[in-house]
């Protein structure tokens, strides 16, 4: 049976140079970064210089970079710090941002009492940014905004700068979650007045289980996990070595090669829009995801003409045809916030037809995404 891959939003297929990469610094790097004889002092060389050349990418310095679990953890680490060591009264974030900020936001409001106050989003799930304004004006409070670049379930794509800038200019931290954006988009944190962001690596072609958190230098952040002194002083314990060497090659690869790909994929996303319109009358986009211009090109959320009780068995048959994708609203668990993209911004009855998330990478092609369609179109008719 054809296997095709298309959840290249919830993670990615690692690249061969990333797998060799990994091989090799676990099979002959086996120091402790921490220890002070050779093996120790090499994986400490390799540790700084992936850290480096992260921070050269983005423009930023490396001591700017901390390494993490992946994004989960760096969203935590940062959310929770800033709360815990800078004052934060003020929490000001969006219901459509992924769990990782806003699980950790409730519990920061019953932990610090901090007061946690939502942007209103227009029809198609994007923050408005004149009531983010309004919210940065109501009071003098010390306020930490946490606003998402690209949206992982409905591929939105936040206009950063000015966001950024809004924040800057009233005084408020500004945090955003870039997890689907690093290793897709270019980036310069000199000219983005950005103080915290992280990525996570299996994004971009990477392993799982290590990303990094952005934190602006003297941000007055204290550690997060206590214990040896690794990751400057924010979090101890042994740093998974192999791990940062297959991040900065897929982080080095994905930069590298960041326009073909882009070139690449935007045009695979642009072919699927127009053959499902093609072949599905009706289908329609949830968020701005079938607008080439204002969202990602790695994603496309679609809503399908048939009622949910057909939808019910929609994944499962896909699944049953070698296709992989996920439901439309990719991160749904049971937030207090009830937070889940879809019901965000979708009316009840379109709430009724199922929506699912295809998501593109370098490594697909038009055949399979042909295929894909010809399976739901089959599907829809049946
Ligand atoms: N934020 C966003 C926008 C994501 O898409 C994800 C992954 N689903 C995360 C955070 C969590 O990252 P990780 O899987 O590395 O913990």
């Amino acid at each position: 049976m054809q296997k095709v891959y298309l959840d290249n939003a919830a993670t990615t297929q690692v690249r061969e140079e990333v797998i060799a990469k990994m091989q090799e610094a676990l099979a002959e790097h086996y120091g402790n970064p921490s220890s002070t004889h050779s093996f120790g002092r090499t994986a400490k060389t390799v540790v700084e210089k992936a850290r480096k050349t992260i921070a050269k990418t983005l423009n930023a310095q490396p001591s700017e970079i901390i390494f993490t679990s992946g994004g989960t953890e760096a969203d935590n680490m940062i959310l929770r710090c800033a709360v815990r060591d800078l004052g934060v009264e003020t929490l000001i974030t969006s219901k459509v941002e992924h769990h990782a900020v806003l699980h950790t936001a409730e519990e920061l409001e019953k932990e610090f009492n901090v007061t946690l106050q939502f942007v209103d989003l227009d029809e198609n799930g994007t923050p408005v940014l004149s009531h983010l304004e309004t919210l940065l004006k109501q009071d003098d409070s010390k306020k930490l905004v946490s606003l998402m670049h690209v949206n992982n379930e409905i591929g939105n794509i936040l206009d950063i700068e000015s966001v950024a800038k809004l924040c800057h200019e009233n005084g408020a931290l500004f945090h955003s979650d870039t997890v689907q954006s690093i290793g897709h988009y270019p980036w310069d944190v000199q000219t983005v007045p950005i103080d915290f962001m992280v990525a996570a690596a299996h994004k971009f072609h990477g392993p799982k289980g290590i990303g990094f958190a952005f934190i602006r230098k003297n941000s007055g952040l204290k550690p997060f996990i206590f214990g040896g002194s690794q990751e400057r002083g924010f979090r101890a314990g042994t740093e998974p070595f192999h791990n940062i060497v297959g991040l900065e090659e897929a982080f080095v690869k994905s930069y590298e090669n960041l326009q073909e790909e882009t070139r690449f994929v935007r045009g695979l996303k642009q072919y699927f829009i127009e053959k499902i319109a093609e072949k599905i009358p009706g289908v329609e986009f949830n968020g701005l995801s079938g607008d080439m211009g204002k969202s990602t090109y790695t994603l496309a959320n679609i809503r399908l003409p048939f009622d949910k009780q057909k939808g019910l068995m929609l994944l499962f048959h896909l699944d049953m045809k070698g296709i992989a994708c996920s439901k439309g609203s990719a991160c749904q668990s049971g937030s207090n916030l009830g937070s889940h993209v879809l019901t965000q911004i979708l009316a009840t009855e379109e709430l009724e037809k199922p929506s699912i998330r295809f998501s593109f990478s370098k490594y697909n092609t038009k055949e399979e995404l042909d295929y894909a369609i010809d399976v739901l179109k089959e599907f829809a008719e049946s």
